[in-house]
């Protein structure tokens, strides 16, 4: 499932290519996987264009043109966006076989413009969604996100605040979208994992150094991610298709068992914090 870095990975690919195009076809193969009417969809997007690719958490946000609509594509868990024209792909996403056939199978919504490029909407679960939305509507969608990483909101101070209002365990604090946007599992524990703090603590426990250097993590630890592409295990690549580089600087995510990087000795402990596998070292991390 794409995370944060990988999205973001996804706009800038889409950002450099897409914009000021004119929409002149789309066909929608399966209805369920836009959000609303279909047709009053189809009216919003056939000759209108894209003239900005924004994102907030994963959420990937396409301004059109035309009134003041948006369209918002989420990928959720296997969801793929794959621009064509005659000399390059990008693509992000699940990690479907790209460049060969297109469209696919999974190719349930297609977007043609006018220099005949085109953009698929690929997704083998069908989880992942388009929608047309009006500006207040996107507003509403947009207030309800956390304070995400690498904003301008993202100070201390604010992160400070945030964290002195919640109890309960700090992974499930960073995983919860709508206290913190865009951390997902993998790196929920190497942000974990750089602040020296283990991932099942309490956050009410938090001394204030630690609670700063979980903070410094969430800035250094996403924004090498985002720099890197992303990062790629069975299903994710980034939008020239290539597979995240960030893969080879985790620490500790897909580690269990190996011997910790920093420590050099202990054992990388792997169990379930807040629901989901979750990787440590019991040496390293108070
Ligand atoms: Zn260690």
């Amino acid at each position: 499932m794409p995370e944060l870095p990988e999205v973001e990975t996804i706009r800038r690919g889409l950002q450099a290519n897409i914009i000021n195009k004119k929409i002149v076809k789309i066909d929608i193969h399966k209805p369920k996987q836009v959000h609303g009417d279909a047709l009053v969809f189809r009216k919003k997007i056939l000759g209108n264009k894209i003239v900005r690719v924004d994102r907030i958490g994963k959420l990937l946000i396409f301004k059109l043109q035309k009134g003041e609509d948006y369209l918002l594509v989420h990928l959720k868990m296997t969801g793929q966006l794959i621009y064509k024209n005659k000399k390059s792909i990008v693509a992000g996403g699940h990690n479907l076989p790209i460049g060969e056939q297109l469209p696919n199978k999974y190719s349930h919504i297609i977007i043609y413009f006018n220099d005949n490029s085109i953009l698929f909407y690929n997704d083998l679960r069908q989880f992942g969604y388009l929608k047309i939305v009006h500006h207040l509507v996107k507003e509403e969608i947009k207030s309800k996100y956390g304070l995400e990483p690498l904003t301008k909101d993202f100070t201390w101070l604010n992160f400070l605040a945030l964290m002195e209002k919640k109890k309960g365990i700090l992974k499930s604090i960073l995983l919860n979208q709508q206290v913190f946007s865009g951390i997902g599992n993998i790196y929920a524990d190497e942000i974990c994992f750089r602040a020296g703090v283990r991932p099942d603590r309490r956050v009410e426990s938090l001394k204030a150094g630690e609670q700063k250097k979980i903070y410094q993590a969430c800035q250094y630890i996403m924004s090498k991610a985002v720099a890197s592409g992303g990062t790629t295990f069975s299903d994710y690549r980034t939008t020239d298709g290539a597979h995240g580089a960030y893969v080879k600087y985790l620490k500790v995510y897909g580690r269990a068992k190996q011997k910790c990087l920093k420590c050099k000795n202990n054992k990388i402990t792997k169990y379930k914090v807040a629901g989901r596998g979750t990787h440590f070292c019991g040496y390293c991390q108070q």
